[in-house]
């Protein structure tokens, strides 16, 4: 028997004319560097998206299923990208501008972009690169930068500008009744193995996936907040929150391309954002900051990590500071929202709640989790076996895209059998559900027959005062096949040597002795991912010998 309820798409327009005149007069502010930043309405955002739409349908002749690529800080320009391009039925692909320009270039040629939008700062990198796009038609440029860059474009590139384009166009539109489960927007994994995949999400899940992001078990802002939008928006839809604050008038801090640490205080110090989101690293640079010179933070009270796993040593930090951190899990498969940390009622206040903090957290009802062993055993959900997490769920990725007539890619690595997601992380779940991930498992180390975690020894290290960053990897080992070598960065006139640090792990039973690394070496930085994680590929190439230099 089929329901009697009405059958209404989950369509992104229709978040889009809900913030836009529900909640018209939330703000999107962008820092700017200079003493005002730039503010819009939400209204004003719904306006600007409907003339986006129509300068993209009439001028440039984009139709469905086109992609329309964002090259792209976060700014209000690229939220009302968001929004223009699936609402009108095009694909919004948003480009990772941290990729090295290869495979930025090969990402593009894959993805067949007809469009580029790009911020003016980044015509340097996309100039160059433009010859070796072939099916980019129109480049339409927003904000200051140099546009005489784009000058040897060819004759097979129009550029636009983007406020030209946008003027005098009719500030509604009549947003297409679409299927739900078509493709609104895509974004490529920065390809750690392998060439870079495709996720492209539907309507309905990005809905739903905002709905979730939107509950209080998850981030739970309401119109009082302002939101510090850190995570790019090119990573992972900048984790779900310009939608999400579509939905229920969160106003968006966005920092364009001042990602500093200095200005990121300054924007808190001013701006008094309420919650912000961001990988660890960003916030060890501004914990560093904020010692070396204190500033008001007390607006900010709620801040969401995820992307690697948050040290406890930042965590105990930024309590301190009274900026409460809410740990997270997820990729880019899922949307990204997989676990998040809110300690059970029975433990809050208790002695148990920062250790269920420090967990990647709780799957919500949208997320399905199993673990399996390494012979594809399902493992018990006892807190103690450890296995690959698999998920499933309506906003988790079941393929890579593959064209937009080709059959989608589905990885016997990446998908199982019966199509659950395959993530790659290595992991126990508990009984009541929450996750605690030891490592990847490209990343764990293997000694001997026993696994040691990269992770775990990382945050003991940084938990020691003279540590900034410390990255863990494994390097070959005549005897035990690997061993873990620790790679560490010293605060500035810091005097811990190697003896020290390992004696400083050995205590009160931290890491157990046999896991303690014989290998060490000081670096100036580790060096990092595209999306500002440490990236272990490089450390593992340059010490892929097991010698030190
Ligand atoms: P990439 O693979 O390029 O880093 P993603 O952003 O999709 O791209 O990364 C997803 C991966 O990041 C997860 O599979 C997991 O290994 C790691 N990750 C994300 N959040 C956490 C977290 N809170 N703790 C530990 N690892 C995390």
């Amino acid at each position: 028997v089929l329901s009697t309820m009405q059958d209404v798409p989950l369509l992104i327009s229709r978040i889009l004319t809900h913030g836009s005149t529900i909640h018209g007069t939330s703000q999107v502010t962008t820092w700017t560097g200079e003493a005002e930043p730039h503010r819009r309405s939400f209204a004003e955002i719904g306006a600007r998206a409907a003339q986006l739409a129509h300068a993209l349908r009439e001028d440039l002749g984009v139709t469905d299923d086109d992609r329309v690529a964002t090259l792209a800080w976060n700014n209000a320009e690229h939220v009302e990208a968001y929004f223009a391009i699936p609402s009108m039925g095009a694909i919004l692909h948003t480009l990772n501008l941290r990729l090295p320009p290869e495979q930025l270039a090969w990402i593009v040629n894959h993805a067949a972009d007809r469009v580029v939008i790009v911020n003016g700062s980044l015509l340097p990198l996309l100039a160059p690169l433009l010859p070796h796009l072939k099916p980019v038609e129109h480049v339409v440029v927003t904000g200051p930068g140099d546009r005489s860059l784009l000058a040897e474009a060819g004759p097979a590139v129009q550029v636009h500008e983007y406020e030209d384009l946008i003027a005098g166009k009719p500030t509604t539109y009549e947003w297409p009744e679409l299927d739900e489960r078509q493709a609104a927007a895509m974004c490529y994994t920065s390809g750690t193995t392998g060439d870079p995949k495709g996720v492209v999400y539907s309507h309905r899940s990005i809905y739903l996936h905002s709905m979730q992001v939107n509950m209080t078990e998850s981030m739970g802002l309401t119109d009082e907040d302002t939101s510090l939008v850190v995570v790019p928006q090119f990573h992972v839809n900048a984790w779900g929150l310009p939608h999400a604050t579509f939905m229920t008038g969160v106003n968006m801090l966005m920092p364009d391309r001042f990602l500093q640490p200095a200005p990121i205080a300054e924007m808190i110090e001013s701006e008094k954002p309420t919650h912000a989101a961001a990988v660890p690293t960003i916030w060890q640079g501004l914990l560093a900051e904020l010692t070396a010179k204190p500033r008001d933070v007390a607006s900010l009270t709620q801040v969401t990590i995820g992307g690697s796993a948050c040290p406890p040593s930042l965590m105990e930090a930024f309590d301190k500071l009274g900026m409460r951190v809410c740990h997270a899990w997820g990729m880019t498969e899922t949307s990204p929202l997989g676990t998040v940390a809110r300690p059970p009622a029975h433990a809050v206040g208790t002695d148990e709640e920062f250790a269920y903090r420090l967990t990647q957290g709780r799957f919500p009802a949208g997320v399905e989790a199993r673990l399996t062993g390494p012979g594809g055993e399902r493992l018990p959900w006892d807190g103690e076996s450890a296995g690959e997490l698999e998920v499933r769920g309506t906003w988790i990725a079941g393929a890579y895209y593959n064209g937009p007539d080709a059959e989608p890619l589905r990885p016997a690595d990446k998908f199982s059998e019966d199509g659950w997601l395959k993530t790659g992380d290595v992991g126990t779940i508990s009984p009541d559900g929450f996750l605690t991930l030891t490592d990847r498992a490209k990343d764990v180390i293997k000694s001997g027959g026993e696994w040691i975690s990269s992770v775990e020894l990382e945050n003991a290290l940084m938990s020691h005062p003279e540590v900034t960053e410390a990255a863990v990897v494994a390097v070959p080992d005549e005897k035990w096949g690997e061993r873990p070598l620790a790679t560490v960065v010293l605060r500035e006139g810091a005097a811990a040597d190697f003896e020290s640090l390992r004696a400083f792990l050995a205590e009160e039973g931290k890491i157990a002795k046999w896991q303690l690394p014989e290998r060490w070496t000081i670096i100036e930085a580790v060096p990092k991912t595209s999306v500002g994680k440490f990236d272990k590929k490089v450390l593992r190439r340059q010490y892929a010998d097991g010698q030190l230099d």
